[in-house]
């Protein structure tokens, strides 16, 4: 009988979401050490979360970071896993048998509420769904948008609001470059849109958007901005709030030149408005006004600067309102969840249990840190996650998984009805969109239907076919 050898089994890791945060972290993962086994996961058959789903169609430079992510999925020590949904087709104890490390990076899936009377009529949206269906998400491809309304209400001064209000604004024709969803393109072309009301809670100096976004506003080419120089007026308080707040001050210069700006009469108009809340949506059968209460500001010492009601109302008539208050956290079963804060607690990275690490438990992006920051935010986040993980794996801090076999997972995931879309699969799928674009001048033309993306990825190359179907 031979010896035994003596194995050197690589850290095995799974990585569940496949969006920024868990690239990046599978990217410090295979650059922090040489003997490593990553498998990266994704409810969705296709890869890069919200650079896929969320940035908006007009950004494709901003999307053009899927080139670095590529580079990973290339790494022979990775392997992709997508169309397998964690919860169902593999549970906190299938990761522990498998792998010595498991880092949860799913992102914030769902969106905040604002808890108001109205809140569910027809024609009141989430951006978050908005969003995700003008981006080809295939759960949100039904989705029913009424853009048969003259004016829009976005509740919100976030980046999504302006991402929302841009798509609104723009004509159709504009977008017909873009890799918006051929169904949104449609939808968008019979858009009957002529207003787009932007409303903030508090000022303009605590507006969420960055410059360079509020700017993209002013060059609409369908559409005039609007703000109200009355509602541009900033108290000391804000000033001094704002002091070496390079990004408010700035956006304070923007406005008030949107606010000299003489209107050039084109087809659309965008307003930005300025300490008001929603408080009830009306309408018979879906919304036709929105009641907004003013509000003016308060300091509040573990808040800052606070909106307050001065009880003072006014409403707009209004169609269609989304309200872009923010993304939010969901929990995963098995795994430890705030709920009041809608992130998985964690030191740097390291999952918390009733103040204690979770051994083998990490995680990473907007469902560790809150849904804030820019993609690139994502990177420092889960280096520092990685650096916790490689950490405790030099250490002795991880447990050993039973059965780390490569192959022992592929069999928990079919015994469990996956059917885990691979990266070469992957490929094909992506060239097939980027094909189709290439004849219309469009980035790519996305598949929004799974069971598609599935066939397009699993179908052979047409030479191929060529050859298997010619006659002998
Ligand atoms: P966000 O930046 O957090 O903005 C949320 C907005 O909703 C804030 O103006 C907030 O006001 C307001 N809000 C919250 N609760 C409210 C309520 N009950 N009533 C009225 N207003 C309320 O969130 P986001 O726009 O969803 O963006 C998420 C992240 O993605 C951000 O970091 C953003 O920069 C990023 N992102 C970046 C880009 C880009 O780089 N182009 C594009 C899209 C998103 P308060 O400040 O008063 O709370």
């Amino acid at each position: 009988m031979e010896d035994p050898a003596p194995v050197r089994a690589p850290l095995r890791v799974a990585v569940i979401g496949a969006g920024p945060a868990g690239f990046y972290a599978a990217e410090a993962l295979l650059k922090g050490r040489e003997d490593v086994a990553v498998d990266l996961f994704d409810r969705l058959p296709t890869p890069y979360g919200l650079v896929r789903f969320g940035v908006a169609p007009d950004h494709q430079k901003l999307k053009s970071v899927t080139r670095l992510y590529e580079r990973t999925l290339g790494d022979p020590r990775l392997r992709y896993l997508g169309n397998v949904e964690f919860g169902r087709h593999l549970t906190t104890a299938d990761l522990a048998r498998h792998y010595h490390a498991a880092v949860y990076a799913v992102g914030s899936p769902g969106d905040r509420r604002l808890g108001i009377p109205g809140e569910d009529l027809p024609g009141s949206l989430s951006a978050t769904e908005f969003v995700a269906w003008y981006n080809g998400h295939p759960d949100y491809r039904d989705l029913e948008v009424p853009l048969d309304a003259r004016t829009a209400v976005v509740i919100g001064v976030g980046n999504v609001a302006i991402d929302v209000t841009r798509v609104l604004a723009k004509s159709v024709d504009e977008l017909r470059s873009t890799d918006a969803a051929d169904h949104a393109l449609a939808a968008l072309a019979r858009s009957t849109v002529e207003e787009i009301v932007i409303v903030g809670r508090r000022g303009p100096a605590e507006a969420r958007f960055t410059t360079k976004e509020l700017r993209e506003l002013g060059e609409l080419l369908n559409a005039d901005v609007y703000v109200d120089e009355r509602e541009l007026v900033v108290p000391a308080a804000s000033r001094r709030a704002i002091e070496g707040d390079v990004n408010a001050q700035k956006n304070l210069e923007v406005l008030e030149a949107f606010a000299q700006q003489a209107p050039r009469g084109k087809p659309r108009r965008v307003r930005l408005r300025f300490l008001l809340s929603p408080l009830e949506l009306q309408g018979e059968g879906r919304v036709e006004r929105v009641v907004l209460g003013r509000n003016r500001l308060v300091e509040r010492e573990d808040s800052g600067l606070a909106a307050e009601p001065t009880g003072e109302t006014e409403t707009l008539e209004a169609q269609l309102v989304f309200r872009s208050v923010g993304y939010r956290g969901a929990p995963l079963p098995g795994v430890p969840f705030d709920e009041r804060a809608c992130v998985i607690p964690n030191a740097a990275g390291r999952v918390l249990e009733a103040g204690a690490p979770v051994p083998g438990a990490y995680v990473a992006g907007w469902i560790k840190r809150g849904p804030s920051g820019v993609i690139g935010t994502n990177k420092a986040d889960a280096m520092e996650t990685v650096a916790a993980l490689l950490e405790d794996a030099q250490a002795g801090r991880l447990p050993q998984p039973s059965e780390p076999g490569a192959e022992a997972v592929l069999a928990t995931l079919a015994a469990a009805g996956a059917d885990p879309f691979t990266s070469a699969e992957w490929g094909r799928l992506d060239a097939a969109e980027i094909a189709a674009g290439a004849g219309q001048g469009r980035p790519r033309v996305k598949v929004v239907d799974r069971a598609e993306m599935l066939a397009r990825g699993r179908a052979k190359p047409a030479r191929e076919e060529e050859v298997t179907e010619s006659p002998s």
